[in-house]
């Protein structure tokens, strides 16, 4: 008998985690886990769904609707706009349309876990490059590009780090790039910094650079699955050749569009955040905890240690608060908390001051 074996790659593929969502033995938790919106969705949105019941008709292909909404919103063509199930999708897109087995895709020392899935998936190698103090390294990601690069993936604001780098960075990126190699600038907490577009000047006007962008965080609809691309009408009509048909549904396609067009949602969740980001970070560093100013819709503590951080999160769980554990994005000593409300934000505080006092 002969092993059937899978395609180049996709064995050295470890299995996506994501954020813890119960706690043994307890009931009730508060999760903070997965940087989700504690408002939830607009409810227009959740209307829009909820009206969604002609589940035997096939939804329709071309998205028109929901890239109207999403290009009125933004100041985008819609053209120029590709959707996925998650942003997640638009990644997959571009990294199985434009890298192969032999290709090299970067990204960075605390980037997205999905990069590095993404590459194999395609068959490409990911390749690792170092980040300067939790900021993205512009000069150190142009030195790491060969002749076999085909893709940048970049997040910024990034994830963990909650830090940005600036417009001109990113163009000094851009501009030294080799003109084959596609950047791709993952938005996905772009609503949450301040006076960042994520990238559109650069993705309008270069032929090499994609913007992705998600409904999971401020939209608060991560459960739905709906994510979006925009750049060169080039690289989204080669993107749309291998993206199935019929990918979103009629009730994402529903909710995504009345989500897109409801601003004020849009307006109370970034106020909501950013009060409590600064309250938190504030919170922190006066019980002695390191972190740095974030640009996204949580904050990464930074304990002494690997222990301190351990013992800090076994007491989050004792009061029924899940964190993120980062060590797999290279802070064994950090705890990534979700900015909540001012309810849940007050509890992370109270728990920590408690642990602090009596550790
Ligand atoms: C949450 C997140 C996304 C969004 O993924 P979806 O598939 O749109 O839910 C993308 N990139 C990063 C870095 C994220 O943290």
């Amino acid at each position: 008998m002969t092993k059937i074996t899978p395609q180049p790659g996709i064995m050295d593929i470890a299995l996506y985690v994501g954020g813890k969502s119960y706690l043994d033995g307890a009931g009730e938790v508060l999760k903070l886990s997965s940087n989700e919106n504690p408002l939830g969705p607009s409810p227009k949105a959740l209307a829009a769904f909820q009206g969604a019941t002609d589940l035997h008709l096939y939804p329709p292909t071309d998205h028109a609707d929901l890239r109207a909404a999403i290009g009125k919103t933004w100041g985008l063509e819609p053209d120029r706009i590709i959707c996925g199930v998650g942003s997640d999708e638009v990644l997959q897109f571009v990294t199985q349309a434009y890298a192969g087995p032999g290709d090299e895709i970067i990204y960075t020392e605390h980037g997205f876990s999905m990069y590095p899935i993404l590459a194999r998936m395609a068959g490409a190698t990911p390749v690792c490059v170092a980040e300067q103090e939790r900021v993205v390294d512009v000069d150190a990601i142009l030195a790491a590009v060969n002749e076999r690069t085909r893709i940048v993936l970049l997040t910024n604001p990034g994830n963990p780090t909650g830090t940005l780098i600036s417009d001109a960075d990113l163009v000094r990126l851009a501009d030294g790039l080799p003109f084959d190699v596609i950047l791709v600038i993952d938005g996905a907490y772009t609503e949450y910094a301040d006076g960042y577009d994520g990238g559109v000047d650069l993705a309008r006007a270069r032929h090499n650079v994609l913007m992705t962008r998600t409904f999971s965080k401020i939209y608060g609809l991560g459960g739905l699955r709906i994510g979006w691309g925009y750049g060169d009408q080039e690289l989204i009509d080669v993107m749309n050749r291998i993206r199935q048909p019929f990918n979103l549904s009629n009730a994402q396609l529903a909710a995504g569009a009345a989500a897109a067009r409801d601003d004020d949602w849009l307006t109370r969740c970034s106020a909501l955040n950013a009060e409590q980001r600064p309250r938190l970070a504030a919170a922190l560093r006066q019980l002695g905890v390191a972190c740095d100013d974030s640009q996204t819709n949580f904050v990464l503590a930074r304990f002494a240690d690997e222990a301190e951080a351990a013992s800090a999160d076994a007491a989050l769980q004792a009061d029924g608060i899940i964190v993120r554990r980062v060590g797999g994005y290279g802070f064994p000593e950090g705890l990534r908390i979700t900015v909540g409300d001012a309810g849940q934000t007050g509890r992370v505080i109270a728990a920590l001051t408690g642990w602090r006092e009596n550790p």
